[in-house]
């Protein structure tokens, strides 16, 4: 197993960065402002190929690896854009690759890797469990040849720019199960097809632009065709995609990190205050040092996270870690970079209070550092299960 140190896939950093360089600031502050879809942006990322990265070629998609994907994220970040809006797109994917039969693959990859068939929407969080996710009460139930759906979802981004969602429900009440982590079942459902039969999609406003939405199912029908895998496995079959999801989000954090640790020193050495660039006060340079040295600390978790991943190796040690140390940093270099521009850190056209919004996010989905730090002290460390 190797794993590169400096840029490497040279040139889908080259290409990525040519994109987005057509989607400058002023592209996002107008959708900001609006809280719109980045329609055109995610159009030209899907006409790039770039977010059928991971499916693979006999599916139509480029079969590239995840280290690939990594890097195509963080370049879109280090850019100063947000692949938030698509970047489901080319993981929610994987659990139908790995768990789904012959007959959904042929039906729906090669569509989500041309990016004719939008499947960016993932229904997991519901509004009285949260991140207790084997308590979730939306329940399907089977009845002859369909599973009717009744429940809530919320915070279910990009529904509303989604042909299918991935649906976690349970099948079989928790009361009749071995562990509590049985009976839960992933639907592969398209939303087209349920549209005004009892589906409900109402966008949440948020402090960041993130189209997401709370879901309502009330005695919807799905085939049962749109079971994905057994029945009650559900839950392993969504962890199993978990770790792949780490990584990639934890790039987008090392992006945002590396964006705002630029943005802060180029403003650090131009603007000149008591006659002399603020810069040259280490009260200003040191929070962007450290925040630059935990990047790169980050930059190689994520590394060795995605080279075991790509091994088929179990890296849920790494996923975590990546994930937790990227989002730290990135944390880091935005509240340094908001410091450093001083009252213009407020100022919406220097874009840093929108970053710094958007990479706030990262603490808490699509995992809270919290269930981070649980998973290492009983997992990795072999401490009491604390919850
Ligand atoms: C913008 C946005 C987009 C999202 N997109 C999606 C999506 O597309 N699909 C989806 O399914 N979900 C999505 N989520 C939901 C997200 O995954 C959850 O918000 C997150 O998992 C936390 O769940 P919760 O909000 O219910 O918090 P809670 O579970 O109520 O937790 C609240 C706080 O308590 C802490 N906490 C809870 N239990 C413990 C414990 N035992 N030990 C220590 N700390 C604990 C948590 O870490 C958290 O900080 C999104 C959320 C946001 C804000």
């Amino acid at each position: 197993m190797e794993v590169e140190l400096g840029e490497d896939w040279i040139e889908i950093r080259d290409s990525v960065r040519r994109i987005c360089e057509g989607y400058p600031g002023a592209y996002w502050r107008d959708l900001d402002e609006r809280a719109e879809y980045p329609h055109a942006f995610v159009d030209a990322l899907t006409e790039s190929g770039y977010l059928g990265a991971l499916v693979p070629e006999e599916y139509g998609g480029a079969g590239l690896s995840l280290r690939a994907a990594s890097v195509i994220l963080e370049t879109i970040h280090s850019m100063g854009c947000n692949a938030a809006a698509c970047h489901a797109q080319m993981y929610i994917m994987g659990t139908v690759l790995r768990h789904g039969s012959a007959a959904q693959k042929q039906q729906y990859l090669p569509g989500i890797a041309s990016g004719e068939l939008r499947l960016q929407a993932f229904g997991v969080t519901e509004p009285t469990t949260g991140t207790d996710t084997t308590q979730l009460k939306t329940r399907a139930v089977r009845d002859g040849d369909d599973y009717v759906v009744n429940g809530q979802k919320v915070f279910i981004s990009r529904a509303l720019q989604s042909d299918l969602m991935l649906l976690l429900a349970r099948t079989t009440p928790v009361e009749q199960c071995r562990k509590r982590s049985d009976g839960l079942s992933v639907f592969l459902i398209d939303l087209r097809e349920i549209e005004g039969k009892g589906l409900s999609i109402n966008p949440i406003p948020a402090m960041l632009n993130h189209n997401t939405n709370e879901i309502g199912f009330d005695d919807v029908r799905i085939p049962a065709s749109s079971l994905v895998g057994e029945e009650g496995r559900g839950f392993r079959y969504i962890l199993s995609g978990m770790n792949a999801e780490r990584v990639l989000i934890a790039s987008e954090c090392l992006g945002d990190a590396r964006w705002f640790l630029k943005t802060g020193v180029e403003y650090a050495n131009e603007r000149v205050v008591f006659d002399r660039p603020i810069g040259q006060n280490q009260g200003v340079q040191f929070p962007l040092a450290r925040a630059y040295a935990e990047t790169e600390a980050a930059d190689m978790m994520i590394r060795r996270a995605a080279a075991l991943f790509d091994a088929g190796e179990n890296g849920g040690e790494a996923a975590n870690i990546a994930k937790m140390l990227a989002s730290e940093a990135s944390w880091h270099a935005g509240e340094a970079c908001l410091q450093t521009h001083g009252g213009f850190g407020f100022a919406k056209e220097y874009d840093v209070e929108r970053k710094w919004r958007e990479t706030r996010l990262y603490q808490v989905a699509p995992i809270s550092t919290n269930m981070i730090l649980s998973y290492i002290g009983e997992h990795v460390l072999g401490m009491p299960r604390s919850y």
